[in-house]
């Protein structure tokens, strides 16, 4: 094995989509993200693969040697190569000379009363995101980060008030979820094999900061680490992402990540809805709803999740909920109703609960599941729309200087 591979020029596959094109320029699929060849953490097996190889890894065991480092990175938590056992002395040496495994570093955790447990993650160029882990009966769930900051500007959303910073890492996006892991301690103990069931992290959310379908190589590979089953292992069906609706992107993300879809659509009209989520001056409900209409996946067992915010007189009415039974019909789907959380100077009032429970009976009455969404975490402001860093976006000279 040699280890002469100082300089591993290893970029990820940026590939070009014809969609792509109508993503504001900003947000087009390229990496535009510091990317470190260096780190090994939420590389795809392909790109580990690739890295190995430049490294000078023996073909005929290189995807032996990505299977045993990915079991101790995400199935046994380790996070450094000397302890990897089952490698050669020299191998782990080499890699430890040449390679990290580095993630976000947890700075601040606050834990609410009902248990939920928000995270502020410090990434590599002193960016700051916002992690939550909320626990249930039998299951927890992870919001995990896709930006630093947000460039969608929802009228309702506290990240919305922070301008996009940028797009995070494929690593930075695996990384919150091992912090996470870190943090809950669940990692087997040596020699104790599997992880006990159920999972205090099973599932994950994508809807922390930012606006996931403009972050889409990234979050793909990311998710492609945590859907491997010699990755994370965790099942397609319990992640879910949440999207303002980036229409060009939602067919890729259904052929290309194959995790559950949710849409946060919030408004009947659009009149209410390009007040709410202005994205929909782009992409309008007519042209939402055909790409959901037309999305790879739909099925009984892989139905779209509606994410409705619930705020008192803007989209609470009778009418509003009759719409939305029409504007649905025929799409495999349930409606989450998520009361409105409060943030001073948002402007909004949460809907009174019988409002809520009126808006739900609709729906229901129309055959479909409207659960209504308890507040967790209000306490710490780690419910929906609640999250926000302090990173900015610094002037592009400034950039450059932290970023060298
Ligand atoms: N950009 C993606 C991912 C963020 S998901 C998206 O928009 O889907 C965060 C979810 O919380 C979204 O459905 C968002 O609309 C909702 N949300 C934002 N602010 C909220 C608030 N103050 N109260 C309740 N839900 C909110």
């Amino acid at each position: 094995m040699s280890a002469s591979t100082q300089g591993i020029h290893v970029r990820p596959r940026v590939r070009h989509d014809p969609a792509d094109n109508e993503l504001p320029r900003h947000d087009r699929c390229r990496p535009g993200t510091p990317f470190d060849p260096a780190n090994l953490i939420g590389k795809t097996r392909q790109q580990l693969r690739a890295i190995l190889l430049e490294f000078g890894t023996d073909a005929k065991k290189v995807d032996m040697r990505v299977a045993q480092i990915w079991q101790w990175v995400y199935q046994k938590g380790f996070r450094d190569f000397n302890g990897m056992t089952n490698l050669a002395r020299d191998y782990r040496h080499a890699l430890a000379a040449h390679f990290a495994l580095q993630i976000p570093v947890l700075s601040h955790k606050r834990i609410s009363v009902d248990g939920t447990r928000k995270y502020l993650f410090r990434l590599a160029d002193g960016n700051e995101v916002e992690t939550v882990y909320i626990p249930d009966q039998g299951r927890g769930t992870l919001c995990i980060s896709s930006q630093v900051g947000c460039s969608l500007n929802c009228s309702f959303c506290l990240t919305g008030t922070q301008k996009r910073v940028r797009n995070l890492t494929s690593s930075e996006i695996v990384g919150q979820i091992l912090a996470a892991r870190d943090d809950l301690g669940e990692w087997p103990l040596p020699g104790r094999q599997p992880l006990p069931v159920p999972r205090l992290l099973s599932n994950i959310v994508l809807m922390g900061m930012g606006e996931p379908l403009y972050n889409f190589d990234n979050v793909r590979d990311a998710m492609k680490v945590a859907m491997d089953c010699e990755g994370l292992s965790l099942s397609r069906r319990r992640i879910t992402l949440s999207t303002a609706g980036v229409v060009p992107m939602i067919h890729r993300a259904g052929e290309d990540i194959g995790c559950r879809l949710a849409i946060s659509l919030h408004a009947t009209t659009d009149e209410i809805r390009d007040q709410l989520v202005p994205i929909n001056r782009k992409w309008n409900l007519q042209t939402l709803f055909a790409a959901l209409h037309d999305y790879p996946r739909l099925s009984n067992a892989d139905r779209i999740t509606f994410e409705y915010v619930m705020l008192a007189g803007v989209n609470d009415s009778e009418a509003d909920a009759k719409r939305l039974v029409k504007l649905i019909r025929g799409l495999p789907c349930k409606i989450n109703l998520i009361p409105f959380n409060h943030w001073s100077g948002s402007g909004y009032r949460r809907s009174p609960p019988e409002r809520i429970h009126a808006f739900a009976g609709i729906l229901m009455n129309s055959g479909y599941a409207a659960p209504i969404r308890t507040p967790r975490g209000e306490d710490i402001m780690a419910a929906c729309g609640q999250l926000k860093s302090d990173s900015v976006r610094l002037p592009r000279k400034r950039r450059a200087a932290v970023s060298h």
